[in-house]
């Protein structure tokens, strides 16, 4: 099936995850800007020596860096049948932008997924997080341990907690998030293409909502 999808939430709403397991099932690939910038910084590219210092801190990097990477990464040719955005677009001048360049190649975002969880709940679930330096995989301390205290189950690597994942950093996060991205929501509920997915439970059962609304016919 072609799925041209933005998942929308706050940081730790578990995006991350759920675009991996949608993309293993529908064969279409997981773009994400805090993945390729992470990258960015770990090879010391200029764009990636800009953009540390804002990741650090928790702030948004700027709309033209991100929109510009974006645009490169739609070109390629595994985006045809379809894509999944993760962690972008996080303001209201990239889902513009993200429309304009789309709209340019005959195509149209069909489901702005938003995964809903509350600040409580996301602050232990982010302190928590440990993130594999090899392969990206993700755990947490307490909801998913790995077997082996330290190695990713996966391919062995070593897991680490991300800087930014450090509390006062997520609080950053959270609030750049309320002010700067929360207005993307209404941005996609105008254009009646916003749907709204309970993001606490089990990573099966919101995998469930999310399929239910990409067969759902609109
Ligand atoms: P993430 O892994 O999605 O939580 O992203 C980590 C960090 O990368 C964010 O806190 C931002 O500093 C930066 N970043 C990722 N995506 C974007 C975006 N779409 N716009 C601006 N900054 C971004």
């Amino acid at each position: 099936m072609n799925f041209n999808i933005v998942l929308l939430g706050p940081p730790g709403c578990g995006k991350g995850t759920q675009a991996k397991m949608l993309t293993a099932k529908y064969q279409i690939p997981q773009i994400s800007t805090g993945d390729i910038l992470r990258e960015a910084v770990k090879n010391k590219t200029p764009m990636g020596i800009k953009a540390k210092a804002f990741m650090d801190s928790g702030k948004l990097v700027t709309d033209d860096v991100v929109v510009g990477i974006i645009q490169d990464r739609l070109k390629e040719p595994d985006c045809e049948s379809g894509f999944i955005l993760d962690g972008f677009p996080r303001t209201v001048v990239q889902a513009e932008a993200l429309d304009r360049t789309l709209e340019e190649a005959g195509k149209k975002i069909e489901h702005a997924i938003s995964i809903e969880v509350d600040d409580a709940e996301l602050m232990g679930r982010l302190t928590g997080r440990r993130t594999c330096r090899s392969c990206g995989a993700m755990y947490h301390v307490m909801f998913n341990a790995p077997q082996k205290e330290g190695i990713c189950d996966a391919c062995g690597g070593e897991l680490y907690q991300r800087d930014d994942d450090q509390e006062a950093t997520i609080r950053n996060r959270l609030e750049v998030y309320q002010q700067q991205t929360a207005p993307v929501i209404g941005y996609y509920r105008k254009k009646n293409i916003l749907r709204p997915i309970k993001g606490t439970g089990g990573i099966e059962d919101i995998l469930k909502s999310i399929e239910d609304v990409l067969q759902r016919k609109e």
